[in-house]
């Protein structure tokens, strides 16, 4: 059955940063009970919700690299290790008020979690059940925004919701100018071209050739994220 609603199936991008908000703990848990207020709501229409969450509140492999003799590699699984413990708290959440919810992690954790098969997860959004994909690519050397554009094309979700502690995209840095206009839509070919800190090229490069437009919204004002969902006009569409 189709919702009456833009998008049937979203990929819903939270970072790690986003779910720390202003708490000095890692984890704000306003935050995960508001993510999960919301999109109970929407899954309840009929909206098929899949997320992916980042790990950048915890733990962020690129900026411990090369500290005490930490290469690379180690760092990222870490960073992805990271990912798993969001997305538990943020399962837990979930059913704490009875939504449905299952983490699929991108490498094995059996007894935590599931592995990611992508027809299960398919088959689970079909039950209305939210799927939350964890440990990112599973590689180092990618992003969860990365993992969020490839989950989405694998899974055949419409959309890439980035839920930011910021509205949207601005045209110049709105810390440093107070001029700065939030942008209503770009091109995949503006976001690379003017270097927008939107989303590293790995994951834009893989939106554009899928075709699969990218919402920047911020999550801190209430309502946003089920109006995201909802495909209601919020922050920066990035398409075409
Ligand atoms: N990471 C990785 N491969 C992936 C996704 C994530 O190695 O496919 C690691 C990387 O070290 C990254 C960390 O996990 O810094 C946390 O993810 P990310 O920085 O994307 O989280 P966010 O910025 O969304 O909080």
């Amino acid at each position: 059955s189709r919702s009456s609603y833009k998008w049937q199936r979203v990929l819903l991008k939270v970072s790690g940063e986003a779910l720390a908000g202003d708490q000095t703990q890692n984890i704000d848990p306003k935050i995960t009970m508001a993510i999960a207020r919301e999109v109970a709501a929407v899954t309840r229409l009929g909206i098929e919700v899949a997320i992916v969450v980042g790990g950048g509140n915890i733990f962020r492999g690129s900026s411990w690299a090369g500290s005490s003799g930490l290469d690379r590699s180690s760092a990222d699984y870490i960073g992805m290790l990271a990912t798993v413990m969001n997305a538990i708290f943020l399962q837990a959440t979930m059913e704490s008020i009875g939504i449905p919810t299952r983490v699929q992690t991108a490498f094995r954790m059996s007894e935590v979690a599931e592995p990611y098969i992508r027809r299960r997860a398919v088959r689970h959004l079909e039950k209305g059940r939210v799927v939350i994909f964890a440990a990112g690519t599973g590689n180092p050397f990618f992003t969860t925004d990365t993992a969020a554009a490839l989950r989405c094309a694998e899974i055949n979700a419409e959309v890439v919701l980035k839920a930011t502690n910021v509205d949207g995209v601005y045209d110049e840095d709105p810390r440093r100018n107070s001029n700065a206009r939030l942008l209503d839509t770009l091109t995949y070919q503006e976001v690379t071209s003017k270097e927008l800190s939107v989303m590293d090229m790995t994951a834009i490069t893989l939106c554009q050739e899928n075709n699969i437009p990218v919402v920047v919204f911020n999550l801190n004002k209430p309502g946003n994220i089920s109006r995201a969902i909802k495909g209601e006009k919020v922050g920066t569409l990035i398409g075409g």
